[in-house]
């Protein structure tokens, strides 16, 4: 190999800048032809691989050649989650500002361990938290920090809960000892797996988690909680934490915060609100009551003004700790997730350690992002979410989930005056769940619900194996219902006639 080929710097800037320009003008493109892509990448499993060499080139190659095979051998793996037509799962999008932050977060490579190796991302973290939670009106004592995924915040969440109910377990760890009684967690029976994986990963075990029966709405039935409480304490078992959701991944149902609120109260049991889904929507005066719990006329006078002021606190603003996640419905780019705690010190608490090398002498006065956590190094996240924030403004970030709902109570619209179709569930956000019944185009013979189930789930199949619509999927009380999520930035009316379109050409061809 020549030293003129060997590749021991950067890439000269003016190659970057070349490269760059194209870079910038392939993701424009992208954007803009986003919905003539299929949602589901249409490659069979191995695919890439198959198309991969074995083994790494031994001589640096030329970046053209690179992008070229971005668009040969990425693109058609790519399942398309900026498409508008992605309904499955929750319709999560990106918008092109956020895009910019990862490029400059990625630029600077800080790691925000310590205030001093990265004094912008500890001020700026601090500070657009501090916006977010006076767009989502909650009490000024909440103190935010990021964390990739709501999996993560939840699980951090939970540790706070442990270290809060004593047993010193930082210090003494839970094995090997007999006086900790069986540490309990509960949530509702519609709750997103991150809790049972949150409880695996620290030890306590699925044995320590009890889930609570819902009602016919799929909300956690308060009476419930309290009556489990009361056993287990009965039976010797310490309650460390409740976990109601608003906006539950199944269905998006709403658990009572209020009511769970008060048994915390009563029982001294550390209250986190999973609200990764919905939690965005609380920047909408008129969707605060899912949170709060108070009725819809007082949540919707202006934050600012007395009479929210003199409000006492209720549902989510008793909390210890909420999660909520800008990836998910604030057009923030994967990942970026929010957990706040009333008091942070108790994450302090369960998670400091300063190793000799870390020690600065500012410590006292700074927030060490490291204090929170297991991570020491930690992306420059807020980054993005600033951008964001700032370029739409709250008043466009409010229009857009506007929009969002709207759509998503237009699509149940059809499916009510629909003979067809079913709805399964309330639709307290942006999230439809339905499913084809027995209507007068269903095929003949199609009437169990073992027989509606694998109709269902033929309609769904063949709709994504095509690539013009996702749906996803949840089971009722035994019944397969599809999942429509509206989130996309950039989902149309259209897009939703599209997909309704679509779910009637596929409504009886068994
Ligand atoms: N909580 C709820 C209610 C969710 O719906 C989800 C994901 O959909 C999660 C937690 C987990 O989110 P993440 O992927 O950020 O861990």
């Amino acid at each position: 190999m020549s030293n003129e080929t060997l590749k021991t710097g950067d890439m000269p800037a003016d190659e970057f800048r070349k490269y760059g320009y194209e870079i910038v003008d392939w993701i424009a493109n992208y954007f803009e032809h986003i919905d003539e892509f299929p949602v589901l990448s249409q490659v069979e499993p191995g695919w890439l691989t198959d198309n991969l060499p074995a083994s790494a080139p031994e001589s640096g190659e030329d970046f053209g050649a690179v992008l070229a095979d971005v668009d040969k051998l990425i693109l058609p793996a790519v399942t398309h989650w900026n498409h508008p037509n992605f309904h499955g799962l929750f319709s999560t999008s990106t918008s092109s500002v956020g895009v910019f932050g990862e490029m400059l977060t990625a630029a600077f490579d800080m790691k925000g361990m310590l205030w001093r190796t990265a004094p912008a991302s500890a001020e700026l973290e601090t500070h657009v938290l501090d916006w977010l939670r006076q767009m989502m009106d909650l009490p000024a004592h909440f103190e935010g920090i990021i964390y990739d995924t709501a999996s993560v915040s939840t699980m951090h969440a939970i540790a706070a809960a442990r270290e809060r109910a004593g047993f010193r377990i930082r210090d003494e760890g839970m094995s090997g000892r007999g006086d900790v009684p069986l540490l309990r967690v509960y949530c509702s029976e519609h709750v997103h797996s991150s809790i049972d994986k949150g409880v695996i990963t620290l030890g306590l075990g699925l044995r320590s988690l009890r889930k609570i029966a819902c009602n016919e709405r799929f909300e956690m039935v308060p009476e419930k909680l309290a009556e489990a409480i009361q056993e287990d304490i009965a039976a010797g078992y310490k309650p460390i934490c409740v976990i109601p959701t608003v906006g539950t991944t199944s269905t998006s149902s709403v658990d009572p915060v209020e009511a769970v609120a008060d048994i915390c109260e009563k029982y001294g049991i550390w209250l986190h609100v999973d609200t990764a889904y919905a939690g965005s929507t609380a920047i909408l005066p008129e969707m605060r009551h899912h949170f709060t719990g108070r009725p819809v006329e007082d949540d919707e006078t202006d934050p600012k003004s007395k009479i929210q002021n003199l409000k006492s606190e209720s549902g989510w603003e008793r909390a210890d700790s909420i999660v909520v996640n800008p990836h998910k419905w604030l057009f923030t780019p994967f990942d970026l997730s929010v957990l706040y705690c009333k008091d942070l010190s108790v994450l302090k608490d369960a998670f400091s350690l300063v190793a000799e090398y870390l020690k600065t002498s500012d410590e006292q006065t700074v927030k060490n992002g490291m204090d929170y956590g297991i991570q020491l190094g930690r992306r420059f996240r807020a980054l993005k979410l600033w951008f964001v924030i700032r370029y739409f403004g709250v008043e466009g970030l409010r229009s857009r989930l506007r929009e969002h709902c709207r759509l998503a109570r237009l699509f149940a619209s059809w499916v009510e005056e629909s003979p067809d179709w079913k709805m399964m569930a309330p639709v307290p956000f942006a999230l439809v769940c339905f499913r084809a019944c027995g209507g007068p185009h269903v095929s003949k013979g199609v009437t169990s619900d073992a027989d509606l189930n694998a109709h269902n789930e033929r309609i769904m199949n063949e709709i994504n194996a095509s690539g013009r619509a996702y749906l996803s999927h949840t089971k009722l009380n035994g019944k397969f219902a599809l999942r429509l999520s509206v989130g996309s930035i950039r989902v149309e009316e259209r897009h939703l006639k599209k997909v309704w379109r679509i779910l009637n050409e596929h409504l009886g061809a068994v």
